[in-house]
């Protein structure tokens, strides 16, 4: 259920892992998973397929999270380029590992679908997997959210309204992307009320450790970098001891904030980094 997954008293904790690339990767990442564990989340997700990871771990993964960790796992999936019976295999896989909990995206457009195929893709958007899944399995349904509206969305209004479309499908949480302003999020959480959506909403922090991720997981995710950022950035972007630690810093005062102001989870984007994980942990 999902009360389960969130404290009664404060804020829920919890963690996003990635499949890595590599065989050798994919074998250190238990050590990686232990040590989080050791930091008590209420849970952990692991994406799918997101920046071109094996899809195919991520049942592995979450497997490994709820039974050898005992800690609720998440099971990111993609709908873009499933057709119902990948979906329901995908569905029975989790089910046979014991996975309750998943995540539903549509996923990103991938590179090797023409416009076609694109436009007549099986399950259009988030929500239209979310009805599915409702209807056909008894797994328990997060949604993604985008407090800086997503990029393909027309406008702040109409994502909105789709948004509340994947809440009334069947979504029972909402993790947000990763966001760098705690005034864009709270004004996001205000519109997200009136638009009579009342499920819970985790704040997706991502810690900024070196001036790369601008160029990558950052312009990716298309959120906005404040001034006070990227000041950081131009200031101890070439010294990497001095970025992680203004990096790690920044993401401390941002939760702090956050938890001040009562917010229903912190969700911190790992990078399947526990040791700046913990360090923020620590802190908070
Ligand atoms: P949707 O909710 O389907 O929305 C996509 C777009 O369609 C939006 O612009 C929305 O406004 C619009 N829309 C929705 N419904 C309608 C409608 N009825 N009519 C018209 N327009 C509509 N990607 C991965 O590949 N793997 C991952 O593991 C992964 N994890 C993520 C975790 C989080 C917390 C977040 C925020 C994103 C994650 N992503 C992941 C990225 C995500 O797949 C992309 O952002 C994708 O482009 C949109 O997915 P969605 O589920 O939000 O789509």
């Amino acid at each position: 259920m999902v009360n389960d997954l969130f404290n009664k008293t404060g804020p829920c904790l919890s963690f996003e892992v990635s499949p890595p690339k590599t065989e050798e990767e994919f074998q250190a990442i238990f050590a990686k998973l232990d040590a989080l564990a050791a930091l008590h989340p209420n849970f952990i997700s692991c994406t799918y397929g997101a920046g071109g990871s094996k899809a195919g771990k991520t049942a592995e993964i979450a497997s490994y999270i709820q039974h050898r960790l005992q800690i609720d796992a998440i099971a990111h999936m993609t709908c873009v380029g499933f057709k119902r019976e990948d979906l329901q295999k995908n569905c029975e896989l989790l089910e046979k590992e014991g996975i309750r909990h998943v995540m539903a995206l549509r996923g990103d457009r991938p590179q090797y679908m023409t416009d076609e195929q694109f436009g007549s893709r099986e399950f259009f958007y988030a929500s239209d997997m979310i009805r599915y899944l409702k209807a056909n399995t008894s797994l328990e349904i997060a949604g993604a959210c985008y407090p800086e509206k997503h990029f393909e969305a027309e406008s702040f209004e109409s994502d909105l309204e789709h948004l509340k479309e994947k809440v009334d499908a069947g979504a029972s949480f909402l993790i947000t992307q990763l966001f760098f302003s705690n005034d864009i999020f709270y004004r996001f959480l205000e519109q997200v009320k009136k638009a009579g959506i009342s499920v819970p909403v985790c704040a997706g922090i991502m810690p900024v450790t070196s001036a790369k991720q601008i160029g990558t997981s950052i312009t990716l995710s298309g959120s906005s970098v404040p001034k006070e950022l990227s000041d950081i950035i131009a200031n101890y972007g070439e010294n990497k001891e001095d970025m992680r630690k203004a990096g790690i810093d920044y993401a401390v005062r941002q939760i702090r904030d956050l938890k001040e102001h009562g917010v229903d989870g912190i969700h911190l984007y790992t990078m399947n980094r526990p040791k700046t994980t913990a360090e923020i942990v620590a802190q908070i």
